[in-house]
């Protein structure tokens, strides 16, 4: 299941980690929830992957050690999401559709905004 395209209106704000915002209900190893809000990363999606470190050009992810998790030990946490400038290329690349960008206006698709 991917990340909810809905989940601030779902979800509400349960924590705060390394200065962004963690979403849903937070359970840890086990529910990690939604880390980030502009680029929001659903924690209980990622298995770990790395594609949106390497694809990432400004470091908005870091490596997230997540022992004890049941999907996996490793996952990524949007820590610097203030610096994204919205290309798209992560959430293009992650393979369980766990990441969700900001769009510039509500009416804003992916394919939209690649419509040039
Ligand atoms: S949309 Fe682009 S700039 Fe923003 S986090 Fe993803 S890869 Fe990085
Ligand atoms: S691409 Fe997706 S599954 Fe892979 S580390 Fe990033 S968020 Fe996790």
């Amino acid at each position: 299941m991917p990340i909810d395209p809905n989940f601030k209106k779902n979800l509400t704000i349960k924590d705060n980690h390394n200065g962004h915002a963690v979403w849903g209900e937070i359970e840890p190893p086990n529910k990690l929830g939604i880390h980030g809000t502009n680029v929001a990363v659903d924690l209980d999606i990622c298995y770990g992957c790395l594609r949106c470190i390497n694809v990432c050009t400004v470091n908005v992810f870091v490596k997230y050690p997540t022992p004890g998790n049941p999907v996996s030990k490793l996952k990524v946490d949007p820590i610097n999401e203030n610096d994204c400038f919205f290309c798209l290329a992560c959430e293009m690349v992650c393979p369980v559709d766990a990441i969700l960008i900001e769009r510039k206006s509500s009416g804003d698709t992916l394919s939209s905004l690649l419509d040039y």
